[in-house]
Parts: C-alpha cells; structure tokens; sequence
C-alpha cells in the first residue's frame, strides 16, 4: 500500500478539500507581499484552529498562524509547511458584574469573550453598539484579537494598551494543552506579550468593560479614527508602523526633541523619507511607514529595513528593531 500523502493525513483530520496547496500569502497581508505556502487551511472556529495546530504538530510541519496579516511581513520564497488562517469569530457577552441599587440594576464591569479570529474592529464596533467603554482608543485599529494579543496592540497617542484590558486568555500551548492565562502569565508590555517566546497559540480573549452612554462611547472613538485619518499614510499597502519606538532613557540620552521616542524621527533625520528600494519606499509622510508602491518583494521591504537600522545605528548608535514580525523564508 503507498503511504498517506501528507495532504490527505491534514485532510483526513480537518477535512475533505480543506487543505489548498500553493496559496499565494500575498494575497492575505496588508503589505500585498508574501510567496506561497505549501499548504493552507481556513480555520472556522476554535476547533479546528486547535485541530490543524495539533496535526501539523504532530506531522512536525513547520506551521504558523495568520490573523489580518497586517504585522507580518512574509519572505518570497515557499514556506515548507502549513499556514492557518483564523477565521473563527465568535463574540459573546459573558458576564455583567453590577448592583441593585434602589431597585434598578446598575451595571458596571462587562465581560466580552472574543475568538482569536475575530477582525478587531469588529470587536470594537460590537463594544461600542453594546454602550460599553474600554475600547474607544482602538477603533479603526487592523488586525485580528489574536494579533492583537501577540503584539499587545496600543493606541500611542492615548497611550492604551489592549493588555489592559484582558482579564483572561484562552491558548493551546506548546504541549496541545488547551488552558486558560491570565496577565501574570502573559507579561504584557510595549509590543510585547509572553506569547511571542513561547509556542502558544490564541484561542480567544476575555475583556473588560465598563457600561456607559452609547453616544459618548461612539463620539470618542470617532475622534480616534479623525487622529489616524490625519496622520498616518493611505492609499497604498503597508504594515503601519515598522520599527518598535525607542525607549525614553534612549530619548532622553540622544536627545531628542521633547524626549520623542518615535523611530520615525530618528529615521527622518537620517534623510531616509521617501527613498525607494525596488517597489517598496519609505513613507514621506510618517517615516516609519513602508508602502508597496509597486509589486515590492518581501526582500525590497527587507532591504529597506535594513538601510534604517544602519544608518540609525551610525548616525545614534542605536539599534532599532521591528515591530513587524518576519515569516516564512527568505
Ligand atoms: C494601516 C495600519 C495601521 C496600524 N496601526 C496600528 C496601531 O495603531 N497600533 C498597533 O498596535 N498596531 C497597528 N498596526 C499593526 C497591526 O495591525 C497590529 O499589530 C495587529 O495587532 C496585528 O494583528 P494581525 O491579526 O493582523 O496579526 P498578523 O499580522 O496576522 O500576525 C502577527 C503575529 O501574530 C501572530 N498571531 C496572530 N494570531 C495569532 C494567534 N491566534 N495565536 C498566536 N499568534 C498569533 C502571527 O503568527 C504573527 O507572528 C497597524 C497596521 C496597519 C496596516
């Protein structure tokens, strides 16, 4: 008897004609960049993210999972194994923490559980039509939860963190154990959660919220998505921002003016706005902004990356690193 291919062992486990060979990533991530995978599956719930990751585990397939695609960038070359994209989407309103007082019901923490498939704005659009506060800061923020729980996504200017947020995540670890974690075991900080020194994978995440004025809520996220009109680039794709910012003591040790630790002025001032590798280029609006102005490769964009830390390091002496994450082969 010919042995299984493996193909059909990842389609016996999730699904007849679940399983795409030869999918183009570029066509998944907001960059437009990426070659194709081996093998692809849509993962529609919980369930079968927690399937196909404990299948391709056990096949020892490389393996990683997309949410947006909106922090990746992706290398041109195949990748050998097994892309996941997550699409389960499920929310749910768990709990309500209030009193009674004076025989009305005043409602005060809300929890929301949200699938790690979840689009985030959908999540934050969901929140805000429930008059519920905690979220207004991200309106408009790209990405999946799960995504969001990697990279511990924040608003700057109103300096929030998603982290603060979580009361609990839901995660299969590296051992396929499915387990429940919460902030002491997550580690949140900027552009950081625990998640990304381990294997685990996102499942869901519980939130909370405070219940408010529906009209107040909206308002205020509307002047979050007014800020990020006005000043971040559009009209071609990207990754938003590139480089993680530098820390106040870099700051404050350069210096920068009013202590900025953006790594967009510090890439400004190296002269850097607007020049192009290949088909990519740095922003000439927001310097931390790549854009694929045209069919730019993942090495373009690489290229570029590259350009900026070397002349920071010469110019500063301080090394950047990114905020994007790389995947896939180079
Ligand atoms: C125009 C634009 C504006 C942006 N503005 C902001 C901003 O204001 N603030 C901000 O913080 N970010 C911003 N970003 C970056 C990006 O949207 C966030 O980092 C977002 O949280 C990424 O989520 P994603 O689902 O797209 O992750 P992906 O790009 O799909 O993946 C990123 C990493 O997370 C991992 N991952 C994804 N899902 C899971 C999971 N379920 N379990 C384990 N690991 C997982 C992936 O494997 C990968 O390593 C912006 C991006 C764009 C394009």
């Amino acid at each position: 008897m010919l042995p299984k291919t493996l193909q059909s062992k990842l389609e016996k486990e999730l699904g007849e004609g679940r399983i795409k060979r030869d999918e183009k990533l570029a066509l998944h991530t907001s960059w437009r960049i990426g070659g194709l995978t081996r093998f692809w599956f849509e993962a529609k719930n919980q369930d079968e993210l927690v399937k196909a990751v404990i299948m391709s585990r056990k096949l020892s397939l490389p393996l990683f999972v997309l949410g947006g695609g909106t922090n990746v960038l992706i290398g041109d070359k195949t990748f050998p194994g097994l892309v996941i994209k997550n699409n389960s989407g499920q929310i749910k309103i768990l709990g309500v923490g209030g009193k009674i007082v004076k025989g009305e019901r005043q409602d005060s923490r809300v929890l929301v559980e949200a699938d790690s498939g979840v689009v985030f704005n959908r999540l934050v659009r969901f929140t805000l039509d429930e008059a519920l506060s905690n979220f207004e800061s991200f309106l408009g923020q790209p990405g999946s939860v799960g995504g969001a729980i990697y990279i511990n996504a924040h608003f700057m200017k109103d300096k929030k963190y998603v982290g603060d947020y979580v009361s609990s995540v839901k995660l299969l670890d590296s051992n396929n154990q499915v387990k429940e974690v919460g902030l002491d075991y997550l580690q949140f900080g900027y552009d950081y959660s625990k998640i990304q020194e381990t294997q685990d994978i996102v499942l869901s995440a519980t939130f909370n919220f405070t219940r408010f004025v529906k009209e107040k809520v909206w308002e205020r996220a509307n002047q979050t998505t007014f800020y990020r009109q006005t000043t971040q680039p559009s009209g071609y794709p990207t990754a938003g921002c590139t480089f993680r910012n530098i820390s106040y003591a870099q700051a404050l040790f350069i210096p920068t003016p009013e202590y900025t630790t953006s790594a967009g002025y510090l890439i400004d001032q190296c002269g850097l706005k607007g020049k192009v590798i290949g088909g990519a280029q740095i922003s000439d609006q927001h310097a931390n902004f790549i854009l694929n102005v045209k069919n730019a490769s993942a090495q373009d964009v690489l290229d570029l990356i590259n350009l900026c830390k070397q002349k920071v390091k010469e110019k500063f002496n301080i090394e950047l690193h990114e905020e994007v994450v790389l995947k896939g082969v180079f």
